[in-house]
């Protein structure tokens, strides 16, 4: 069966500074295994006075000589060392992402770990590559600009994606020359601290990146308000996000937030329908719906609905939470008991409001054991004005909605306060283009769905947040530019 036996699970510090320490205070706290709801181990609870030292640490690094003055290409060559730390230990880093998260270990080690590899390796590339610009202006001057670093970068990351969410902050921000305070979810703070040693392993020098596990309140919040902090970057939910801008606004931090969604994921009456019955159960079961462009809303066409609505429950039933450290697994547990709770709590709302349940909407016991499971869910029947079709409810539930033509689609489509991604099936090219453009979101996807590169840009539209993560698009997060002036006359 799986082994997990052999992975030895050591309680973690922070790391601060290039050294592993204790929180000030001593505390710490444990991280849950959802799948069996038992302690994997604790890690230290980061307040105000770690911030401080870290981000202390961290200003010193970023000015320190040999950093400021160090080769872009030996940047390069960090970022690249990392990459393979991570490498070397990948099979193990994916067992230790689905311990604290849940997610299907074959998930975990071809996409999570994967994709953190190939962000950083990505990012060593540019590391040499960020460059000005000559700027013809009038009169006898020589005008150029230059991209400069902005500092110390705080980073606050979700827990559905620990390590894929560190290195698409991390990894940028180094490439073009800052330094990072990471703080993790508290639900998944494991992986993390594996980043700072293999950062470490990989001769990153010290408070480069600096990793404090702990609490919103206080590791997270302190770290906003930190005067000394030049830019906080964040991904989790758009309540949250809302918080952190108001409080970016006093020390005027620059802030960059990619937050929740509540994606369209539509299905016209020429679709090739088995392609997109697969799409859509995909759209919505990976990751057990923990994703923020997860396909939450289904919009089929009336004419095609019956035969859709029946494969897709065939199909969704293959769905079968198991234990996730078994490759065979597709569906995992939810995160925390908390994020089951909330979940049940909108499958209860789906009913009385008077949506049909085609399918789950109960827990179910793996292995004996008192895990966050879930069968998948599908509500039928949704209008649009119900709470199911408008929140984010961030768990394997589905909502199906019908139109009767592709303007009516991407009304309803458009019909949220969130714009992070939508998709449409289609085989007709004039349809799926016209979709993409009037479709409000970050993401638009084409008889596919959740295919994301390290090299392709992303993010929200509306209060799906702003600023774009990965491709060269990072990079206009993660520097400054500054307009030089020489007289030639
Ligand atoms: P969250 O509260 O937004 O957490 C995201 C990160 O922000 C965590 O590291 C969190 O720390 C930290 N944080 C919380 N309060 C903070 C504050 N006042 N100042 C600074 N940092 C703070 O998300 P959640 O509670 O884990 O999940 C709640 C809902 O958010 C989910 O049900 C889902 O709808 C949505 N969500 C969206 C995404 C996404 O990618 N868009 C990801 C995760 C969750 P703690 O870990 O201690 O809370
Ligand atoms: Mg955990």
């Amino acid at each position: 069966m799986t082994d997990t036996a052999t992975l030895e699970i050591q309680p973690g510090q922070l790391f601060i500074g290039g050294e592993w320490q204790d929180a000030a205070s001593g505390e710490t706290f444990d991280t849950i295994n959802p799948a069996t709801a038992e302690p994997l181990t604790h890690v230290a609870a980061a307040a105000a006075d770690d911030v401080d030292r870290a981000v202390k640490a961290a200003r010193t690094a970023f000015e320190a000589d040999s950093w400021q003055k160090l080769d872009a290409r030996k940047r390069g060559k960090l970022l690249y060392a990392i990459a393979d730390k991570l490498e070397e230990r990948a099979d193990e880093l994916a067992r230790l992402e689905t311990m604290d998260n849940g997610k299907p270990v074959r998930e975990a080690r071809m996409i999570d770990i994967k994709e953190s590899i190939d962000c950083f390796r990505y990012y060593a590339g540019w590391a040499d590559k960020i460059s000005g610009d000559v700027i013809p202006v009038p009169g006898p001057y020589l005008n150029y600009t230059r991209r400069e670093p902005v500092g110390v970068c705080g980073a606050i990351i979700p827990w559905n994606y620990p390590l894929q969410m560190a290195a698409w902050k991390v990894a940028p921000a180094i490439a073009c020359g800052n330094t990072v305070v990471l703080k993790p979810a508290e639900q998944t703070p494991l992986t993390a601290l594996e980043l700072a040693r293999a950062a470490a392993e990989a001769g990153l020098p010290a408070g480069v990146l600096n990793v404090l596990t702990g609490f919103g309140e206080p590791a997270g919040a302190s770290l906003v308000n930190h005067p000394d902090v030049d830019k906080i970057a964040f991904t989790g939910s758009t309540a949250v996000g809302k918080i952190i801008q108001k409080q970016a606004a006093d020390t005027l931090k620059k802030v960059s937030l990619e937050l929740g969604g509540k994606s369209p994921n539509i299905v016209l009456d020429d679709a090739d329908i088995d392609a997109a019955v697969k799409g859509a159960s995909m759209a919505i079961f990976y990751n057990t719906g923990q994703a923020c462009t997860a396909g939450s809303r289904l919009l089929v066409h009336e004419k095609i609905r019956d035969e859709f609505v029946e494969k897709l429950l065939k199909r969704a039933s293959g769905f079968v939470p198991g234990d996730p450290l078994d490759p065979k697994t597709r569906l995992g547990p939810l995160v925390s008991a908390e994020q089951l709770d909330r979940v049940m709590g909108y499958i209860a709302q789906g009913k009385s409001e008077g949506a049909e349940l085609l399918l789950g909407g109960d827990r179910v016991e793996v292995n004996g054991k008192a895990g966050y499971f879930l069968n998948p869910t599908i509500f039928g029947d949704v209008e649009s004005k119900m709470v199911i079709a408008c929140e984010e409810i961030f768990g394997p539930v589905l909502a199906v909605q019908t139109f009767s033509d592709l303007e009516e689609a991407i009304q309803i489509g458009n019909n949220t306060e969130y714009g992070l991604a939508a998709a449409v099936w289609t085989r007709d090219v004039r349809k799926a283009h016209h979709a993409a453009h009037q479709l409000r979101a970050g993401t638009v996807w084409i008889n596919t769905y959740h295919n994301l590169d390290t090299a392709s840009p992303f993010g929200g539209y509306k209060q799906s947040g702003y600023g774009r993560e990965l491709g060269r698009y990072a990079l206009d997060l993660y520097t400054q530019v500054k307009s030089v002036w020489v007289n030639l006359g």
